[in-house]
């Protein structure tokens, strides 16, 4: 059996098309554009690339992209002050802090300031539970991004056995949180789960999030299941480069699974998408509009 490869890049483009005619006919309506603050602090490289990526995807999509680039050693105090800034700046609908930050910020304290109305990251405590209790909320975008190649294969669902191997907040409980509400049934796994082969191999739906190179494998997966990978991982290449894998392994999984995403060209482009699509939905709540269902 060869999988089908689920071609998130191509879904990706074809969701942020949809976006960016919901943008044009939202300032046409209104005459708000909707617009992304990104801030980044220092200067890690994979970061830079992420930032770039969002800045240009949002602009792409006919909305605004404010950025700001402070100093690795900024103090907590002034990247608190910024935020705050942008929470009363109406030109802003998304406010994005790229992680991690340096050691001197506590993330959690800067993330706990951003307007929950304004968070497109949808990491603030009130969205985490608003999600948690069936409310509308700003869900984390590679949740949404895993959920939507998901429904690629299977546009319903529920009754499925879903399993996430991760807990993170940023990917795994809001994703077992989403796929709850898809009603499937949901197995969350993690470091200390006994014979997580086993647990896998439960999975009509399997999505992996650890950040460990292709420790999932294809005896791991159950015939014909769908497999989503959202892990990146960067390990030694050909000629002293380096290449992007999965957590899961590719080849080995994809002679087993029914359809599968690559890394790259899944989830990354998914996540991409969806911080417009937040951006969006932040700026027709702040209008008071219905957003457009994409
Ligand atoms: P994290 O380190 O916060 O969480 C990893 C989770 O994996 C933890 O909950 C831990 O319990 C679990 N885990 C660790 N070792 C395990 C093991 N041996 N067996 C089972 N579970 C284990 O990471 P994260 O932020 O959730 O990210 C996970 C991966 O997803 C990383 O590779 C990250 O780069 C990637 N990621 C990709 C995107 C994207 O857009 N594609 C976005 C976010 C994260």
């Amino acid at each position: 059996m060869t999988a089908r490869i689920i071609d998130g890049k191509a879904i990706a483009q074809d969701l942020r098309a949809k976006i960016a005619g919901a943008a044009a006919a939202l300032t046409q309506k209104t005459g708000i554009v909707p617009g992304l603050a990104v801030v980044l602090v220092g200067s890690d490289p994979a970061s830079e690339v992420y930032v770039r990526t969002k800045s240009k995807a949002v602009v792409d999509a006919g909305m605004r992209s404010f950025d700001h680039k402070l100093p690795a050693d900024t103090p907590e105090t002034e990247l608190i002050a910024l935020v705050e800034r942008l929470n009363a700046d109406p030109a802003v609908h998304g406010i994005l802090v790229q992680l991690p930050l340096p050691p001197q910020i506590d993330a959690a304290r800067v993330l706990h300031t951003i307007d929950p109305g304004k968070d497109v990251d949808g990491f603030h405590p009130v969205n985490a539970g608003r999600l948690a209790t069936g409310l509308p909320a700003l869900v984390p975008c590679t949740p949404l991004g895993c959920v939507r190649l998901a429904k690629a294969v299977h546009p319903a669902l529920a009754g499925m056995e879903a399993v996430v191997i991760g807990r993170s907040n940023i990917v795994g409980k809001p994703l077992a949180q989403l796929l709850l509400g898809e009603n499937c049934t949901v197995t969350v796994a993690h470091s200390k789960t006994r014979d997580l082969p086993a647990v896998c191999r439960r999975a009509d739906l399997l999505f992996a999030a650890v950040g460990r190179a292709e420790m999932v494998r294809g005896d791991w997966i159950r015939p014909g299941a769908t497999v989503i990978d959202v892990g990146i991982n960067r390990v030694p290449g050909e000629a002293g480069k380096t290449r992007l894998v999965g957590d899961v392994a590719f080849a080995e999984a994809s002679a087993v699974a029914g359809a599968i995403t690559p890394v790259p060209g899944g989830v990354g482009p998914m996540t991409i998408a969806c911080v417009i699509l937040n951006t969006l939905r932040a700026a027709c709540a702040k209008q008071g509009v219905a957003a457009p269902d994409l």
